[in-house]
């Protein structure tokens, strides 16, 4: 018998929420653009200035503050490229835990960069950060400072706010990669010390394709792509008027049931603990956020893992897939110190907005088996 597959890679992609669709499929029946003056184009601009309004809400930022992007990548492409022009930078420091959309475009500015550990549970190294501030003053260098806010792979909850007091009172600038924090932690964009921020549509339950860059602004002359003009000329290309609406009622409807998911989260963790009294969940002594966990059970390779769980209807991650959909090698967990051999075993379970207690007793359930499998074959150390 087959059953719908159950869904535990959030922090990959949330399901399109109900509204989402509702607010997209009724932007879709507009006919225009956004910057026209007549009748069809104003339909389609108080659209977008709604979805304007409503993800500045969420993200405790001024309305005029949020450019539109088309995804958080080109997002963290423009505070970074852009970035380091407006602001005259001469490095870019950046913690090893970033994303790839940062440290791709980090490369891509040519800058040198300066690059900050994270401990063995993931935490950024404020020490380090306070040192490579000393240097770049000492040495006459402007920083621009990227770091993120959640680990999109353990989860770990960067120290934002310490980071926060460390960089904002300095010349420098700071980027915040607030992805995978938007929705989940209380954003205060407008009154807190980042000059940018980064965030995306579908971590929240809008179709992908939708992002945004929040500035300050001082920031507001950074530039990615020039075109014609729109979101005040900061960003060019028409907009997507169904693809804000969507992101707007996401943002509108967004409730982050902090309780709910830390349960499923330590129901999978106690579990585990049971069933693989080995497994080693990563980040466990820093504050994490509480809809996902990363773990290892050693000798169990995740690729192989990953594939048998999908065969039994279970989406999981490695947390660290490549654009091929190959499991690649996590830089993250590299960072951490984790043995390769581990890392090369750790999987991801991420819940959302419509995760279920029977969502984590199905990945149990689903993970005891594959591991007694892999016992009886002899696979598992
Ligand atoms: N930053 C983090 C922390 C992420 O988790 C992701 C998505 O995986 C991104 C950036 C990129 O977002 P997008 O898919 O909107 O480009």
């Amino acid at each position: 018998m087959t059953r719908a597959a159950t869904y535990l890679d959030h922090n990959a992609s949330a399901p399109l929420r109900p509204e989402a669709r509702e607010a997209m499929l009724a932007a879709l029946e507009l006919t225009g653009n956004p910057s026209s003056v007549h009748a069809h184009g104003r339909a389609l601009r108080n659209l977008v200035e709604t979805g304007r309004q409503q993800v500045a809400t969420l993200a405790g930022a001024e309305p005029k503050q949020v450019v539109f992007t088309g995804s958080a990548t080109e997002a963290i492409t423009q505070a970074l490229i852009g970035g380091a022009t407006q602001f005259s930078a001469g490095a870019i420091a950046l913690s090893a835990g970033e994303h790839a959309a940062t440290l791709k475009a980090a490369a891509a500015t040519g800058l040198p960069l300066w690059t900050i550990a994270l401990d063995a549970e993931g935490r950024i190294d404020l020490d380090q950060l306070s040192s490579l501030l000393r240097q770049a003053d000492e040495q006459g260098v402007t920083l621009l400072v990227a770091v993120h806010w959640i680990n999109n792979e353990t989860g770990v909850v960067q120290p934002v706010e310490r980071i926060n007091a460390l960089v904002g009172p300095t010349r420098h600038t700071l980027f915040v990669d607030a992805v995978q924090a938007l929705a989940k932690l209380p954003l205060d964009f407008a009154a807190s010390a980042p000059d940018m921020m980064a965030i995306s549509g579908h971590k929240i339950g809008a179709p992908a394709g939708i992002g945004a860059l929040l500035v300050k602004s001082h920031a507001d002359t950074v530039r990615l792509i020039p075109g014609g003009g729109q979101e005040q000329g900061r960003r060019g290309g028409t907009e997507s008027a169904a693809l804000i609406a969507a992101f707007g009622a996401a943002a509108a409807t967004s409730r982050y049931d902090a309780e709910a998911m830390s349960a499923l989260t330590q129901s999978v963790e106690a579990g585990l603990g049971a069933i693989a009294p080995d497994a080693v969940i990563f980040g466990r002594g820093a504050t994490r956020i509480g809809n996902v966990t990363n773990f290892a059970v050693p000798g169990l390779n995740n690729a192989t893992a990953m594939m048998a769980l999908d065969l039994m209807g279970l989406s999981v991650s490695s947390g660290s897939a490549c654009s091929s959909g190959k499991v690649g090698a996590s830089h993250v967990l590299a960072a951490m110190g984790v043995p390769k051999a581990l890392a090369n075993c750790a999987l991801r379970v991420s819940f959302g907005w419509n995760s279920t207690r029977a969502d984590a007793e199905a990945f149990l359930a689903g993970f005891e088996t594959l591991l007694s499998r892999q016992r009886r074959d002899g696979k598992a150390a």
